[in-house]
């Protein structure tokens, strides 16, 4: 069992990708058209993970917490003002969370930065295309904080927590179960959101094909 010093010291704080953080100053310092699409970015994020794991399955014998149900489950804190996004997909494993939010691996993101500098009024409702959807987060949240356990039985868990401005830190984690939970703690301008039938409805709106079953506070969207 790991003591709290041992967590402390796991910590570790690393540098997003100079084109992350290009990314990112624009995503925070702009206004825009659309800022509800982060929520239909995380959700297709945690159907994709969803729907790995349930290919890997059927191939790999040995996997975590195989019993878990293949979901979404969204929770909003209307007073603390913060939305957790949880899938029991297939996790990331400390290298993958470092490749995965912390670098621009697609080749897109060029043409997307380029497309964003040029607008007055941001139309980021492309991002999603350009494979830089996750970072949309920040948009409306002030910080995030990403909890994450690969299927993989080897792996640990960990918490990667940024504001987006420059850095993020990653800290070992081991009492979590397979899949991904990401928590925005919303900025002030961005309160509306903390609204259960307000995401609701954007659920309805953009993720009505999603193929698994998706939850607000418990009710069934
Ligand atoms: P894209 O979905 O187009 O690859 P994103 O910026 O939305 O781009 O996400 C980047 C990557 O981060 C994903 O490809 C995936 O590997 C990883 N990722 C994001 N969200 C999750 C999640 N909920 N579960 C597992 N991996 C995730
Ligand atoms: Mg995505």
């Amino acid at each position: 069992m790991m003591s709290d010093t041992d967590e402390v010291k796991s910590s570790e704080t690393m540098e997003f990708q100079a084109e992350v953080k290009q990314l990112l100053d624009i995503v925070i310092n702009s206004l825009y058209t659309d800022r509800e699409i982060f929520l239909r970015e995380l959700i297709s994020n945690a159907a994709d993970a969803l729907e790995k794991f349930r290919y890997l399955r059927l191939t790999e014998k040995d996997v975590r917490d195989s019993e878990l149900p293949l979901e979404i489950k969204i929770e909003v804190d209307e007073k603390e003002k913060t939305i957790t996004i949880t899938d029991t997909g297939i996790g990331m494993s400390k290298e993958e969370i470092v490749e995965n939010l912390g670098t621009i691996a697609h080749s897109g993101s060029r043409a997307f930065l380029r497309h964003l500098a040029e607008t007055d009024k941001k139309d980021v409702n492309l991002i999603g295309q350009f494979g830089v959807g996750f970072y949309s987060a920040f948009m409306v949240a002030g910080r995030v904080r990403v909890l994450t356990r690969s299927y993989s039985p080897g792996r640990q868990g960990y918490v990667w927590v940024s504001d987006g401005t420059g850095n993020y830190s990653l800290s070992v984690r081991e009492d979590l179960s397979r899949g991904t939970s990401i928590l925005l703690e919303l900025k002030e301008e961005a309160g509306e959101f903390a609204s259960p039938d307000k995401i609701k409805n954007i659920i309805k709106k953009y993720s009505g094909f999603v193929p698994f079953p998706i939850t607000v506070n418990g009710e069934k969207v």
